[in-house]
C-alpha cells in the first residue's frame, strides 16, 4: 500500500514523528475500526480517527440525535436532531477526509450480533453508554482475538483503557452488569469536555496500537475531572472470568 500525494500532504505532520512515519501511516490506512456509539465518547474519538486517516470506520450506534445530546456531541448541529447518529457520524468523517471510508450501522449492538457486526475489524473502540453493551462487545472482541479500547465517561469521572485477551473488561466489572439498568447517564450528567478528552485519548490509544507505538494493555487510566488528577492503574485478570479465564481457556 502506498500514499499518495495528497495523503503524504495530508499526514505530514504525524509522517515526520519518530516511530510513526510512513509505516505508522500505512498502517493506520489498512485499519479497520468499529466504533460502538456515536455519542459523547464517539465525537472525541470519531474526528481524531479520521482526520489521522484510518481506512475504514464501522460506526455502530441504533440511536438519533436528541436536542440533548448537542451539549457533549459536537460531531451533530442542530439541524440535524431527529438523524440517525450511524449515519450522520458517517458522513461526518467521510467530509473531514475523504480518503476514509465510513460505513454506518444503525443497529443496536448486543451479544446476538457483536460477533457478526465486529468480525474483519482490525480493533474496537467502545463507547457506549451501558454496561450490557459493554460486556457483548468485549466477550465478542476476546473470542475474535481483536483489541478494544473501551471508554466511558460520567459526571466528573472517566475511564479509558486498552483490552487486548486476557485481562478482559469482565475481569474488570465482573458479571454483576449484565442487565441492562445501568443507563444512567441522563440521571447522574457528564460534562462535555470530558467525554471529548476521554473520547480523544481513546483515539490516541487506539492510534497507538495500530501503527504498533507500543503495547498499553493491561493499564486503566481515570480521569477525574473534579480534582483534575489523571492516574494509572493496572488491571488484573480475574482467574474465574467466564470470558477469558482458566476454566474457559483450558475448556
Ligand atoms: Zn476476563
Amino acid at each position: 500500500m502506498s500514499l499518495s500525494d495528497q495523503e503524504l500532504e495530508r499526514y505530514a505532520r504525524q509522517i515526520v514523528l519518530p516511530r510513526f512515519g510512513g509505516a505508522g501511516q500505512n498502517k493506520l490506512k489498512a485499519a479497520r475500526v468499529a466504533l460502538i456509539g456515536a455519542g459523547g465518547i464517539g465525537s472525541g474519538a470519531i474526528p481524531a480517527l479520521a482526520a489521522a486517516g484510518v481506512g475504514k470506520l464501522t460506526i455502530i450506534d441504533n440511536d438519533v440525535v436528541d436536542r440533548s445530546n448537542l451539549q457533549r456531541q459536537p460531531i451533530f448541529r442542530d439541524d440535524q436532531i431527529g438523524g440517525e447518529k450511524a449515519l450522520l457520524a458517517a458522513q461526518f468523517a467521510m467530509a473531514i477526509n475523504p480518503h476514509v471510508e465510513a460505513v454506518a450501522r444503525h443497529r443496536r449492538i448486543d451479544a446476538d450480533n457483536a460477533g457478526e457486526l465486529l468480525e474483519d475489524h482490525d480493533l474496537v473502540l467502545d463507547g457506549s453508554d451501558n454496561f450490557a453493551t459493554r460486556l457483548a462487545v468485549s466477550d465478542a472482541c476476546v473470542a475474535l482475538g481483536i483489541p478494544l479500547v473501551s471508554a466511558a465517561a460520567v459526571q466528573f469521572q472517566g475511564q479509558v483503557g486498552l483490552f487486548r485477551g486476557r485481562p478482559c473488561f469482565r475481569c474488570f466489572v465482573g458479571d454483576a452488569f449484565d442487565s441492562e439498568d445501568c443507563d444512567n447517564c441522563a440521571e447522574l450528567g457528564v460534562l462535555g469536555a470530558l467525554t471529548l478528552t476521554i473520547g480523544g485519548f481513546g483515539a490516541l490509544l487506539a492510534i497507538r496500537a495500530l501503527a504498533g507505538m507500543g503495547d498499553d494493555a493491561g493499564k486503566l487510566h481515570l480521569l477525574d475531572a473534579d480534582r483534575l488528577d489523571w492516574r494509572a492503574i493496572p488491571l488484573p485478570a480475574d482467574p474465574g472470568c467466564r470470558t477469558c479465564g482458566v476454566a474457559r481457556q483450558s475448556g
